[in-house]
Formats: C-alpha cells, structure tokens, sequence
C-alpha cells in the first residue's frame, strides 16, 4: 500500500513562490486555487495527485474552461460560455427563487426559457448581432456545471478503486489520469464561483438604476479579476496564512429530492453575490486601485480571502468525491470475469 502524507502547503506552492508570482483570476489566478485546493487535502487522499507532474497538471488544466469559452468555434462557446457564471438577479426577474432552482441543468433551461417568455418585460429583447454564439438569453449555469463536474470525477475515482483492486498498471494510470484532469478542470469552475463578478448582472460595470453612483465603464471585470491584483502585488505567500483544511460536504439525502451538492452550490454562489456591491462601493471609495491611486488594504484583503475561500472549497469538493464514490459494481463484474477467462483450465489427468 503506498503511504499517504499530507503536502505541506509550502511544497505544494513551492514551484509558485517567487517574488514575481501575483495571484488573478485569469489563468494564473485559477492555477493557484487549484494548488490551493491541494494544500487542504488530508493523508487519506490519494498520493499520486502530490507527484510534482501531477500538482502542475492540475494547476495548468486550471485554465483549461477559460481556452474553450473563448474559442472562436460558435458551437463551443455557446455550450461553454454560460458555464463559467450564474447572474442571480436574473433569477427573481423570471420569478425563480434561487432556493428552490432543480438541480437537473435541463429542468432549469426549461423553466427558465419559459420564466423569461412569461416576465418579457424584464428582459429586454437582444439583438442578434450582438449575440452570435446566442448565449445572452441565459442568466449562466455555473452551479449546474460544478455540481455535474463533481459527478464526473466521484465516477473516476469509482472506476480508480476497482482498477487498482482488478486492473492492470496501464489500467490503473489511465484511471488515475482522468482524475488529475477532472480535478483540475473542475477547479476553474470553482475558481470562477470566488469571483463575485460571476454572479451578477453587474458583471462589467454597474447597469440600471444607479443612485450611489458607482462605476459603470467596461473594463471592471479585468480590473478585478486581474489589474488590481497586479498592481497589488499579491503573492501566494500573503494568501496562504488564510487556507485551512479542506472539510467534506454532506451528502445527506434532502427532503426536495435535489442534490445536496447543488444547493451547496447555489447557496455559496448567493453568498458571493452579497459582495458584488461591497465591491463597488470599494471601487467608489477609492480602495481597488483604480486609476492613478495605490491598492487599499481593504480592496487588497477582499481579493485575498477570495482566493483562499476558492482554494478551501474545491479541496472539500475533492475530497468529497474521493471519500463518497463507491466502487463501480458493473466495471468489478466485467474485470472478475475477465479474470476468470485468463485463468488457464486445469490440465486432463493423464493416465
Ligand atoms: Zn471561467
């Protein structure tokens, strides 16, 4: 059995600490959450994610989401794009109460498409010119698409534990490579729910009634995501004091029927929704380094605990999967079975 250790957070990130090492959203910022993530885990974690080659697969396929949803195929970028958020004012606009959306990802297009049509007047017709891959009439399905990702990797390490019991070597390595590469896709998505810009209409400078007078030039979103975090010059040392242990999500069963990931998904994202207007006002006040001024500790720590927030929940998100997945009964019969056949007949007793 191969021995379990838990990485200390400096050996993770030691490939990332450098003086030059800023933290952002973009792809950079994403690498991190996800090195983040690893740092949380526990000893009873699978090792093979702590080999160096493994920790800087997961933290490049961390800007693996953002390279498909800015392709320039229409197709892919229609599927893809709304999955990296969720605009939760859109939802009260359609009458959808955000405690109560289905977790199935195709129920809620449903509804929604039919919400918009019934609250036309809160939804502005779109001009298709300015929607070729046709996504603005979707408020985004980034808790849908976490909660469908969380699946994909529970399956992985369902199929990995049958492997490593019955499978070959090459078996067991190709098991272990799809975990590495669902982890750390599934870590962009989670990223993005940190980013309070992903859950709102105000994702670009404010829109609509504005009586406080916050900012409302494009441009804030790259600002956020990763102009304020250069010019602050946060390093993953001054991040990393706020990382804790990654803790499991209850699985239980809930009365409504819907997966308990999801509502853990929507309630975290409704959350980071209550800092979007904190984060203007901070704007408004003069302490996200806009323009021709410093970075203010409060706009500095803001982004902080954001990235360290990301980082804590993916670990539990992994971790839960990694702990939850039962072994595949169907791929354990179809090895037994095999293994049967490859075991040669006992030889006729000569006389
Ligand atoms: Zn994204």
């Amino acid at each position: 059995m191969k021995s379990h250790r838990l990485l200390s957070l400096a050996a993770v990130l030691a490939p990332v600490f450098s003086a030059a090492t800023l933290l952002a959203w973009d792809a950079p910022g994403h690498r991190i959450v996800n090195r983040f993530a690893l740092s949380s885990l526990p000893p009873d974690f699978p090792d093979f994610v702590r080999a160096p080659a493994a920790v800087e697969r997961i933290a490049f396929l961390a800007g693996e989401p953002d390279r498909w949803s800015h392709a320039s195929d229409l197709s892919l970028k229609h599927y893809n794009w709304p999955d990296h958020y969720l605009d939760i004012e859109q939802l009260p606009d359609a009458g959808l109460d955000p405690a109560t959306l289905p977790s199935f990802r195709y129920e809620f297009v449903a509804a929604f498409a039919a919400a918009r049509v019934a609250h036309a007047d809160k939804f502005p017709p779109i001009d298709p010119a300015k929607d070729p891959d046709r996504t603005r009439r979707w408020p985004g399905f980034l808790p849908w698409t976490v909660t469908e990702s969380f699946g994909k990797l529970k399956t992985a390490f369902s199929s990995l534990k049958v492997y490593r019991e019955l499978g070959t070597p090459a078996e067991i390595t190709n098991a272990e490579e799809d975990v590495i590469y669902l982890m750390g896709t599934m870590g962009h998505y989670v990223g993005d729910m940190t980013e309070p810009l992903h859950t709102t209409v105000q994702h670009d400078g404010w829109t609509g009634p504005n009586p406080r007078g916050y900012y409302t030039g494009k441009g804030f979103h790259t600002w956020i995501d990763s102009g304020l975090i250069a010019k602050a010059g946060i390093r993953i040392e001054d991040v990393a004091p706020r990382m804790t242990a990654a803790q499991p999500l209850s699985l239980a069963p809930r009365p409504d029927g819907r997966d308990p990931v999801f509502v853990a998904m929507v309630d975290f994202i409704v959350e980071q929704n209550k800092l979007v207007e904190p984060l203007y006002q901070l704007d408004l006040d003069h302490k996200l380094g806009r323009g021709d001024i410093a970075v203010a500790p409060e706009g500095r720590a803001l982004i902080e605990q954001q990235l360290a927030k990301g980082g804590e929940l993916l670990g539990g998100l992994w971790l839960t999967a990694w702990r939850s997945a039962p072994p595949d009964t169907y791929l354990r019969s179809v090895l037994i079975k095999r293994q049967l056949e490859k075991t040669p007949a006992a030889a006729p007793v000569s006389k």
